[in-house]
């Protein structure tokens, strides 16, 4: 099994593991096609991950083919094309029990130190964390379906849509990005994106959303304003920790107005609870997803309602990994997505 294994902060290699063995638990075998480069795999590199500490083969963003089953699995067949849920939760919290299992303590991650990801030839998976892929859908656009299913989880967390609804999405990235893109396949049309950086703003505007909004030193309400000719918005998403903008993100709520926090955050996050109190903003946080959201993010992949060329902006092969998750590192301008691909 050939692997890129990060050893340590700052330091990836080729190297050769066993290969994963099947159990009854882990009883799906996956030759990996495309694995995702996410943020959280930036954290790992540098070693400031909490759960994906070196020595770990990282990737959890994973399409591939099946390539063996252990006996006692029904659903999935040997050569499908899935998608991978990545993560593994205890079933008997009370997150669990609730049907919150996203929020599930206890749970397992795929590209941890205690479970192989993507960043390796194969990976082993439950088959209940196996979704099938439309034979056209391209594997490195699969490889899209975890982080649509991030934002996928986002817009149901507002509830009811309507189709007069303004949304702000507040961070251009890819999750910025695709929860605009969830939101847009969910039936929401006025969708304005901002972002400081240029390229994530044409970005947003060349995947066909409403407005771009390039953020300046003047406050977030007036340039959203000046750009869209909206007073405010329904619901603003919160997909950038820059800590400063979270004041402007605020504001640009209408009053009654929901805030999701999608955003990862290191430290306190100053917030004029005032403003909360004055004008009923709603605000809570969204974390990863549930099978149901899974389902949905790869329903919209394969019925071709996401414009994944336009968000995958680096192809990279396994051997050109370590030096390119050292270039990511810098946050170069011009990425949306970067996907291994092998
Ligand atoms: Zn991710
Ligand atoms: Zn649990």
């Amino acid at each position: 099994l050939k692997t890129i294994l990060l050893t340590e902060p700052y330091r990836m290699s080729l190297q050769e593991l066993p290969e994963p063995q099947l159990n009854a638990e882990y009883n799906v075998l996956v030759k990996v096609h495309a694995t995702g480069i996410c943020g959280s795999d930036i954290y790992a590199y540098r070693g400031e991950h909490r759960k994906r500490k070196p020595p770990v083969v990282l990737g959890h963003e994973i399409a591939g083919e099946v390539v063996a089953v252990a006996s006692g699995v029904s659903e999935i067949k040997v050569g499908d094309r899935v998608a991978i849920e990545p993560q593994l939760v205890c079933g008997t919290c009370d997150e669990c029990k609730t049907r919150h299992y996203n929020l599930c303590l206890n749970k397992k991650l795929l590209g941890a130190p205690d479970w192989t990801g993507g960043f390796g030839e194969y990976v082993a998976v439950p088959e209940k964390i196996c979704f099938k892929l439309a034979a056209n859908l391209a594997m490195d656009h699969a490889a899209l379906a975890e982080p649509l299913a991030v934002g996928v989880h986002a817009v149901r967390s507002l509830g009811a849509i309507t189709p007069d609804m303004k949304i702000l999405i507040v961070g251009g990235g890819p999750i910025g990005l695709l929860t605009a893109l969830a939101a847009h396949a969910s039936g929401i049309e006025n969708i304005a994106v901002a972002d400081i950086k240029t390229f994530n703003i044409e970005a947003a505007l060349g995947l066909g959303l409403s407005f771009g909004v390039q953020v300046t030193d003047s406050p977030l309400p007036q340039t959203l304003t000046a750009t869209t000719g909206w007073k405010n918005v329904d619901a603003v998403f919160v997909a950038a920790g820059g800590k400063a903008g979270i004041g402007g993100a605020l504001a640009c709520a209408k009053a009654r107005g929901k805030v999701v926090i999608l955003a990862h955050y290191e430290g306190l996050v100053p917030v004029d609870l005032m403003d909360t109190q004055a004008r009923e903003l709603d605000i809570f946080g969204s974390k990863m997803y549930t099978s149901s959201d899974f389902q949905q993010a790869v329903d919209m992949l394969n019925n071709a309602r996401i414009p994944c060329d336009d968000l995958i902006t680096h192809r990279v092969g396994m051997v050109e990994l370590p030096d390119k998750m050292q270039w990511l590192n810098g946050n170069p301008e011009g990425v949306i997505k970067a996907v291994l691909q092998l």
